[in-house]
C-alpha cells in the first residue's frame, strides 16, 4: 500500500494496542479510564524514536478520552539533568502534546517504593543478599540451566528487615548488600531468577540530594510508578517483553483490590535507515564536535529536526503512517522526508532564491525601469494569496542553469537559446562575458517585451523548453544558505561491528553558501519560516542564527521525493 492510499483510507482498523484497550474497556477493567505515560530518562535529548512513542502514547489517550503523564525516569542518581528535563518538555510541547498536570519524577516516589520493598520483605518475598553482584551473576545459570540459590536466601524476615533498614540508614558500603525478590532460580526467564530490586549507592541525587543511599532498580521502580499514577496501559518497546513477567509478579504482590492495575504492552521500536538512535552515540557526536550540538539540523533529535525545518504535523503524520509493529524492522528515512514534503507542499509559500548567482543583463530592458509582477504564493492553496516581485534590467539566475556547450537535452539557458523566467518574460542569450581566467562572469540577454506571463498575448503563450527561477539584482537580499544532507552515507551506520559509526559521516552533509540572493519579500522572515525555493527544495530560516539583517536559511529537503517515486 502506498503512503497516500494509507493516508486517505477512511477508517483504519484497530492496531493491536487499541484492540487490547478496547477489550479492557469492554470488560470495564479500569472503570472506563485510559491513562498512558511517556517515561523518558533525562540523560539526553529526545530523538525521532521517542517522537514515535510520544505520538503513540498521547494519541491512544486522546482516542479514548484519557490522559497522558510525563514522567522523568530519574531512578539513577545522575549529575545535573536540568538541561535535558527542559528540552524534553519543550520538544513534547512543540510536537503538539500537553501532559496531564505537572511533570512527574520517579524520585518523587522513592518513599512509597521503599515502603513497598519493606512490604515484600515483611511478606517473605524479598531478602537481603550479602554476596557481591559478580557472585550473584555467576549463580544465575543459563536459560536452559537452573541457577543456584543464594546461601542468604532463607534468612528470617526479622533479619532481612534489620539488614534492609540498615542498608537504608547508610550503615553499609556500596555493593555490600542488595535486596532481591524471592521468586525462584529455575525460571527459563532469567529476569525472574531472584532479581535485584534495591542496591546501595552512596551518591547524591539531583532532586532528593543525600536523602537516599539505596536506589530501586529499574524493573521495581518503573512498574510501581505506573501503579502509583494509575496508568492503565504502560506502552514500551519490545526489549521489555521479557521483563513483563517480573512487572506482573511485583504487582501481584503489592496490588490492592479496587485500584487500577497497569498492563504492560510492547511494540517494536522505531529504527530509521541512515540514522542512529542511541542517546549515547548521539552524545558522542555532540561531545566530539562532529555536529554543532544536540540541535544540529542533521541530528535525528526532535530539536534537530525542528531546526532543520520539519513541522510537528509532518512528524505526527509519519508516526501515524508507519503504525506499530510487533517485530523489529527498519523504516526508510525517505518516508519521513516524504511526510514532510507532503506537508510543506501545501503549507510553505513558494519563493525565488538563487544559491549560486550568475548575473544576467537584459540589454533591451530600459535601465531605469522596474516592474512589480504578481505571483501566486502557492498554487496548491489559493487562500495563500499573491505577492509582488520586482523585475528589472539586471537579474541573477543559477550558475548551473547556463551551459556554454550545452548538450541537446539541456533545457535551460545556452548561447542563442531561449528560456522563460518564471512568472516574467522570455529571454534569449546573446553574449557570454568572461574574465581573464575564462570564468563566466555575466550573460547578456535580450527579452521579448510581449512575452510577459499571464498578459494574454500570443508571445506570452509561446512555449519554450525551460523555465528558470531568478531574482532582480538590485532588489535581491543577500543570504547565507546551509545546504544540509543526511548525516550518514551508510544505511545502517550503527550496524557494523568492524566500523565506527563516526567514520560513516557523510562528508557532504553540510555545504555553506554565503553568496546567495533571495527575493525582497523575505526581508522580514521570522525565525523558523518555511519556504519552497522554486526548483530547489524546501528551506527555513535558522531559528538560532537568522536575523533580519543577516538572513540564514537551512535546506530542509530537496524537492525530489524518492519515496513517492518508489511507490508509484
Ligand atoms: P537509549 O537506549 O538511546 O538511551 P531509551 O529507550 O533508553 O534510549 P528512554 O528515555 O528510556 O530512552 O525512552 C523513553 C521512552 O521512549 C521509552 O518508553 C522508550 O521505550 C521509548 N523509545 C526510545 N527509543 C525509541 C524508539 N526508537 N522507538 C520507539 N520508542 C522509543
Ligand atoms: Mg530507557
Amino acid at each position: 500500500m502506498t503512503a497516500e492510499n494509507k493516508e486517505t483510507e477512511e477508517k483504519k482498523s484497530l492496531n493491536f494496542i487499541e484492540s487490547f484497550i478496547e477489550e479492557d474497556l469492554k470488560n470495564n477493567k479500569n472503570n472506563g479510564i485510559v491513562m498512558t505515560r511517556f517515561p523518558p530518562e533525562p540523560n539526553g535529548y529526545l530523538h525521532i524514536g521517542h517522537a514515535k512513542s510520544i505520538c503513540l502514547n498521547f494519541a491512544l489517550a486522546q482516542r479514548y478520552n484519557g490522559k497522558t503523564n510525563l514522567r522523568f525516569d530519574d531512578t539513577n542518581p545522575e549529575k545535573e539533568e536540568v538541561e535535558y528535563v527542559e528540552s524534553i518538555m519543550e520538544d513534547i510541547n512543540w510536537l503538539g502534546f500537553q501532559w496531564e498536570g505537572e511533570p512527574r519524577f520517579t524520585s518523587d516516589y522513592f518513599d512509597q517504593l521503599y515502603e513497598w520493598a519493606l512490604k515484600l520483605v515483611n511478606t517473605g518475598y524479598a531478602y537481603v543478599d550479602d554476596q557481591s553482584s559478580e557472585d550473584i551473576a555467576k549463580q544465575k545459570g543459563t536459560p536452559t540451566q537452573a541457577g543456584t540459590e543464594s546461601p542468604y536466601r532463607n534468612r528470617s524476615i526479622e533479619e532481612n528487615l534489620d539488614l534492609f533498614t540498615r542498608m537504608k540508614n547508610g550503615e553499609f558500603k556500596n555493593g555490600e548488600h542488595v535486596l532481591r525478590a524471592k521468586i525462584g532460580m529455575t525460571s527459563p526467564n532469567m529476569h525472574m531468577r531472584d532479581p535485584i530490586i534495591y542496591r546501595i549507592l552512596h551518591k547524591e541525587h539531583h532532586r532528593t540530594g543525600n536523602k537516599w543511599c539505596i536506589y530501586p532498580m529499574y524493573d521495581f521502580a518503573h512498574g510501581q510508578s505506573d501503579y502509583i499514577e494509575s496508568i492503565t496501559h504502560s506502552v514500551c518497546t519490545l526489549e521489555f517483553e521479557v521483563h513483563r513477567p517480573l512487572y506482573d509478579w511485583i504487582l501481584d504482590h503489592l496490588y490492592v483490590e479496587g485500584t487500577i492495575r497497569p498492563r504492560q504492552i510492547e511494540f517494536a521500536r522505531l529504527n530509521l535507515s541512515y540514522t542512529i538512535m542511541s542517546k549515547r552515540k548521539l552524545l558522542e557526536l555532540v561531545q566530539e564536535n562532529l555536529v554543532s550540538g544536540w540541535d544540529d539540523p542533521r541530528m535525528p533529535t526532535i530539536t534537530g529536526l525542528r531546526r532543520r525545518g520539519f513541522t510537528p504535523a509532518s512528524i505526527r503524520k509519519f508516526a501515524d503512517t508507519i503504525g506499530i509493529a510487533k517485530r523489529d524492522n527498519v523504516i526508510d528515512v525517505a518516508l519521513l522526508e516524504h511526510s514532510l514534503r507532503d506537508d510543506l507542499n501545501k503549507t510553505a509559500p513558494r519563493v525565488m532564491a538563487v544559491l549560486n548567482p550568475l548575473k544576467v543583463v537584459i540589454t533591451n530592458y530600459p535601465e531605469d525601469k522596474e516592474e512589480w509582477l504578481t505571483i501566486e504564493n502557492n498554487p496548491e492553496d489559493e487562500t495563500m494569496g499573491t505577492r509582488e516581485m520586482p523585475f528589472s534590467r539586471e537579474i541573477y539566475i543559477e550558475q548551473d542553469d547556463f551551459m556554454e556547450d550545452a548538450p541537446k537535452k539541456f533545457f535551460r539557458l545556452a548561447p542563442d537559446k531561449e528560456v522563460r523566467l518564471k512568472a516574467a518574460y522570455i529571454i534569449k542569450c546573446e553574449e557570454v562575458i568572461k574574465d581573464s581566467n575564462e570564468n563566466i562572469t555575466e550573460l547578456r540577454c535580450t527579452y521579448d517585451p510581449d512575452s510577459k506571463s499571464g498578459s494574454g498575448t500570443e508571445a506570452s503563450k509561446r512555449k519554450v523548453k525551460g523555465t528558470l527561477h531568478w531574482v532582480s539584482a538590485k532588489h535581491a537580499i543577500d543570504a547565507e544558505v546551509r545546504v544540509y544532507d543526511r548525516l550518514f552515507s551508510d544505511e545502517d551506520p550503527a550496524g557494523h561491528k568492524d566500523k565506527d559509526f563516526k567514520k560513516l559521516i557523510n562528508p557532504d552533509s553540510l555545504k555553506t553558501l554565503t553568496n546567495c540572493k533571495v527575493e525582497p519579500s523575505l526581508k522580514d522572515a521570522e525565525p523558523e519560516s518555511k519556504y519552497q525555493f522554486q526548483r530547489l527544495g524546501y528551506f527555513c530560516t535558522d531559528r538560532r542564527d537568522s536575523k533580519p539583517e543577516n538572513l540564514v536559511f537551512n535546506r530542509t529537503v530537496p524537492l525530489k521525493d524518492s519515496w513517492r517515486k518508489m511507490n508509484k
